[in-house]
């Protein structure tokens, strides 16, 4: 007897940040689930353990709140908050990434999709986050603006889109992406691209 579980409700908070890069990476990680750890993974992970300790602490004037899970039931996304932090009333998600701040904002929508679902926990309006890049040991502070909210809300039913179809999306038009992604030796935009030109029906067939 075969059971069909369906599609997943709710998309992975992160998994918002692999699609704002890239929808074929967001196919990997999320419909067929399959990550290479890499060197560079495996230390975002190890990073990331360093804030994953849980629990409420005064620092200076702020109270941090650790690991905190969110969701949005009007976007269908749910995750974790890596810290929230509370100043002088105001509420900002902050999210920790191992390296530098890239040339691409999908970090930022990372960040905003935590906000969204903030928003609609608490019923506030949350103006601004920020990113702490271990590489530069400097926060980025985020401001969630109309055209980043617009975004975010544009990749969360993208997303939905994208798992209904079930198929790999193919490789990005930008190809600056394809050399600092992870997935390039399971991908190979390159050898793809080649392969199929710009005939956009002929992705149906990599799957
Ligand atoms: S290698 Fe390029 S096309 Fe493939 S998943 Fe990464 S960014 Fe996307």
């Amino acid at each position: 007897m075969t059971m069909d579980i369906g599609q997943p409700e709710y998309i992975p908070i992160s998994m918002i940040n692999a699609l704002a890069y890239c929808p074929r990476r967001f196919g990997y990680e999320f419909i067929q689930a399959e990550m290479l750890v890499n060197e560079h993974v495996a230390e975002g992970t190890l990073r990331h353990q360093g804030v994953d300790l849980g629990g409420k602490e005064w620092i200076g004037a702020a109270v941090q709140q650790r690991r905190v899970y969110v969701w949005s039931e009007r976007l269908k996304l749910a995750g974790l908050c890596d810290l929230i932090e509370e100043r002088a009333g105001q509420i900002e998600p902050v999210e920790y990434k191992k390296g530098r701040p890239g040339r691409w904002a999908s970090d930022h929508a990372q960040l905003c999709a935590q906000a969204l679902c903030l928003e609609e926990r608490l019923g506030i309006t949350i103006a601004q986050g920020a990113i702490f890049y271990f590489a530069t040991r400097r926060r980025e502070v985020v401001a969630f603006t109309p055209a980043l909210r617009a975004t975010v809300e544009q990749l969360a039913a993208e997303a939905q889109r994208l798992v209904a179809a079930g198929t790999l999306p193919p490789p990005t038009d930008t190809r600056a992406k394809c050399r600092d992604c992870s997935l390039q030796p399971l991908c190979l935009p390159d050898e793809l691209r080649l392969l199929h030109g710009t005939r956009t029906d002929a992705w149906q067939h990599d799957v």
